[in-house]
Formats: structure tokens, sequence, C-alpha cells
């Protein structure tokens, strides 16, 4: 089947039946959903790119399964160039977008997957590479968004999944049958869950014997029987709500989206399960999945501070300040902080080695210094992004009032026409552009988009700790202690 247009994306969702829920009631029409919309917009962009000509090269692939030319947002990568042109293309979309465009979940997740299947298999003689070859290789034919859905609610942090008061607190099997499983359980701040065809349900962390009802991965349909969401809210999203918004949403095409996930009774037939109880392998499923995710943030992110930068050094200009020594030095730290993320980005793909199942792999360790510089320079790249802006960003006026022809001024002046006076700038920028870019900027430092820039770059992929446990373990202290002592001439 042909790649799918934006247009033919957004159209396939209508036919789900997903059942999603906001502000307590069900919502049926949530395609065109002004709180949803602009997230659906986002992933209907990675469709839409592939029809580019500018971009086919990076947007589309050759299928290690079928030959076909399909998206790059559903391949399985096989050399380091492709973990590059991963990264690329996720820089590309950060760009085009300023916002999380959902899609890279699924296509971590189909990574992580496909080469923990393939050794679980070997270890245990089960067939979860063939369930998920063909999984995927419909996915594909389709081209279909699939979410990757692996934060579990976790309960109580000290405790193992087993321990748990509430045993739905992870993710977890309720009845094994001869032709599947019955699972119960959530999944959090799930990205793109709602915009996505299909599901692929992970662990979200390493398991035990006693946890081997946890120990559990499948995929299923977003609209299956027994699952639902509920949306999760953004600061200034009810803003969307407004009537003829505009100016006031500082992104009014693009956000991203996360809900929460709920599993209650979901019937899972046994040609969709890549995980059932091999506890052990738990662990390797996570590990991999966060290591593409933490390097998808060094494209990602990287885009959208492209988009930051771009926007600081428009309202320099704007406010007649862009040849100031000092807002070029700002300039100058933020497109260094970017480009060190965007390196790090690359560095562990070029790193990447190939998997036992034949996908390749990032360099773990790299991948994790890059997530980890993600949870900091961004930070940064907004606190100089407001500095250059300035206070407007927070106090301007609504949209509404720049519109309004209610008459205050003793010369009959509307409230529109004094915002218009009192916000002037230089001539040739109008209130109205300037306007345009402080709200852009409170969008992505304050509003909707800093869950996808400054808060998803915390805890999105894994908080910070998740990444200093991964430096920990692939550092090797031993080794480099070893190092010292040959130079140091110390012998044991
Ligand atoms: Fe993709 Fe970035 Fe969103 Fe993750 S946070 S889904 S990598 S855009
Ligand atoms: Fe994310």
């Amino acid at each position: 089947m042909a790649l799918k247009t934006g247009k033919e994306y957004v159209e396939s969702l209508r036919q789900l039946k997903t059942r999603v829920y906001m502000f307590g009631e069900k919502i049926d029409n949530w395609v065109d959903h002004p709180m949803i919309r602009p997230s659906i917009n986002c992933v209907a962009m990675t469709y839409s790119l592939a029809h580019d000509p500018r971009y086919t090269d990076l947007m589309t692939v050759k299928s290690s399964l079928t030959g076909n030319t399909i998206n790059r947002f559903t391949h399985l990568h096989q050399s380091t160039e492709d973990l590059l042109n991963k990264v690329k293309m996720q820089r590309l979309l950060g760009q085009k977008t300023a916002s999380c465009f959902q899609r890279c979940v699924g296509m971590d997740a189909f990574n992580a997957v496909f080469s923990t299947t393939f050794e679980i298999d070997e270890a245990h003689g089960t067939s979860y590479h063939e369930n998920f070859k063909k999984f995927l290789t419909m996915v594909q034919d389709n081209d279909l968004t699939v979410d990757g859905a692996m934060t579990d609610p976790k309960g109580d942090r000290s405790k193992a999944p087993h321990q748990q008061a509430d045993p739905d607190m992870y993710l977890h099997v309720v009845e094994r049958r001869d032709d599947g499983i019955v699972v119960c359980g959530a999944k959090v701040h799930q990205t793109g869950s709602v915009n996505s065809h299909w599901h692929i349900f992970m662990p979200t962390i390493a398991m035990g014997p006693d946890d081997k009802d946890w120990a559990v991965s499948f995929a299923c349909p977003t609209d299956v029987e027994g699952m639902y969401m509920i949306y999760g809210r953004q600061s200034c999203d009810t803003r969307k709500m407004e009537k003829d918004a505009d100016v006031d949403l500082g992104n009014a095409r693009f956000g991203g989206q996360e809900a929460l996930v709920v599993l209650d009774h979901v019937f899972i037939p046994n040609e969709y399960l890549f995980l059932n109880g091999e506890h052990e392998f738990a662990g390797m499923m996570v590990e991999r999945f966060a290591g593409y995710h933490r390097q998808s943030y060094g494209g990602c992110k990287v885009g959208v501070g492209d988009v930051v930068i771009g926007a600081a050094a428009l309202a320099a200009e704007y406010n007649g300040v862009e040849k100031a020594s000092a807002v070029k030095d700002k300039l100058i730290e933020m497109t260094h902080l970017n480009e060190t993320l965007y390196s790090c980005g690359i560095a562990c793909s070029c790193e990447g080695c190939p998997t036992k199942a034949g996908n390749y792999q990032i360099d773990l360790l790299l991948a994790n210094v890059c997530k980890q510089n993600i949870t900091r320079f961004p930070y940064e790249i907004v606190r100089l992004a407001e500095d250059i802006a300035g206070g407007a960003m927070v106090t301007l006026p609504s949209e509404t009032d720049f519109k309004s022809d209610t008459v205050v001024g003793n010369n009959g002046e509307t409230i529109g026409e004094i915002c218009h006076k009192f916000f002037a700038t230089k001539e040739g920028v109008s209130a109205e552009d300037r306007a345009r870019v402080f709200r852009f900027l409170e969008n992505i430092c304050l509003g909707s988009a800093a869950v996808g820039y400054r808060t998803e770059s915390m805890h999105g992929a894994g908080s910070p700790q998740a990444q200093r446990v991964m430096i920990a373990r692939q550092g090797n202290i031993e080794g480099k202690k070893e190092l010292a002592k040959y130079i140091a001439g110390i012998q044991d």
C-alpha cells in the first residue's frame, strides 16, 4: 500500500472508535477538537513530509522486511547511516512543528522489540520475533502510527510490581487463555496515544521471578475493547477553545499530546504477544527502548531549539536590539548549546552497532549522555530566550484587546488602537508580528509547548537519574582505573 498523505492519516483516525475523555466527558469527535487537533497536525506532518520531494530521501526508506518503500518512522535501522538519518529526520520535524510529533515512540519500540524478541526466542524457543515481524509488516504496509507505551503508574516506588497494594500499578496479565491473555493496568503521560492506530505496550522496569505476570509486551489496536484515554491537560490549553484564537496560541497549528491510557481487561490474542512471563528480558526491552528514545531527543529537541533560537533572534530584531553585542552573544550561546545536543545525537548514532537480530542499535552510553544533556541545555536555551524577549512575552494584553473596538480614550480611541499604540516598535514591524513572536516564546517556555520542550526534556525518555544509572553501568570506571594505574606506575 502507498505511503499515506497527511490528509489520509487524519481521515484514517476517523475510522477508529478510540475512547477519549477530557474534562470529565467523552469526546466523540476528538479529531476536530481544538485542544487535540494541533497534536494530530503534528503527526500528520510525518506523513506530509514523506511526499515532499525535498525530504523524500530522509523521510522514506526501503523496508528490510518487504523491500517496499516505507516511511522511516516504521523502519528497522539497518546501519549507522540509518541511525543518523533518524536523528536528522527528527530535527527536521522539530523545525517544522516546534512540538512533539509523537510518532518516534513507536519507531523506537519497533527497534527495541525486534531485537529483544529475537533474543527471547533464542533463550526460550518462543515465537515472539515472528509475531513481531508479521505485526511490523502490517504496520509498514499500511503506513500506520503506532504508539510505544512504557511508563506504568508505579504506585509506591519502593516496591516491586508484585508487592504493590494495587496490582494495576504495573500493567499485568490477569488471565491466561489458550488463545491469548487478558491484561489490566495503565500507562501514564503517554505521548501520542490518542493519535495512534495501534499501540505496543512494554514493561517499564527490570523484573524478577515474582513479577512474571507483569513482564508482558504486546500490540493492540488503539480502539480495542476495554482501552480508553483520559487526555492530559497543558498550561494555557483552554486558550485553544477561545473563539477565533490565533495570536494568543503562539503555535496555533501544532502541539504535543499526553494521556492516561487505561487497559481494563483487554484481551490480547497470542499472535500479538512479544513477551509473556520471561521476566529476565523485561530489563533488556526497557534499556533498548530508552536508549533509542534518548537518541531521539538529540534530534527532536534540537529542531525545536532551532525555532526557539530563531524566535529569540526575531524578538531582538523587533525590539530594535539585534545589533547589541550582549544579544548576539546570547544567540551564540543558545546555538552552541543546541548544536552540542545535536552532536550527542549524531555521536551515539555513529557509534551504533548491529544487534543479534540484525537491526542497528545506538551506543547506549552516548545515548544516555545525550539525554542527560537534554535535561539541562533546553532550560538554559529557554532562559536566554526569555532574557532576550523581555517581559512583554508574559504581560501582553490579549489578542481580543488588540482587536477590540470598545472606546476607552478621550479622543475616541479604542482598546485595540491603544494596544497597538503602546506596543508599537520600530518602523516596519507591526505590533501583531511582535505579539506573535512573544506569544510563541511564551507558549514554548511556559505554555502548552513547554510540555514538549522544557519539562519533557527533563522527564521524557526517562528522568535524569535514570540516565545516571545507565551512565554508571556503562561508564567502565574499573577500566579507567587500570588506565590511571598503568600511567602512574602502580602495580598490584
Ligand atoms: Fe519524538 Fe521527541 Fe516527541 Fe519523543 S519527545 S515522541 S522523540 S518528538
Ligand atoms: Fe517524549
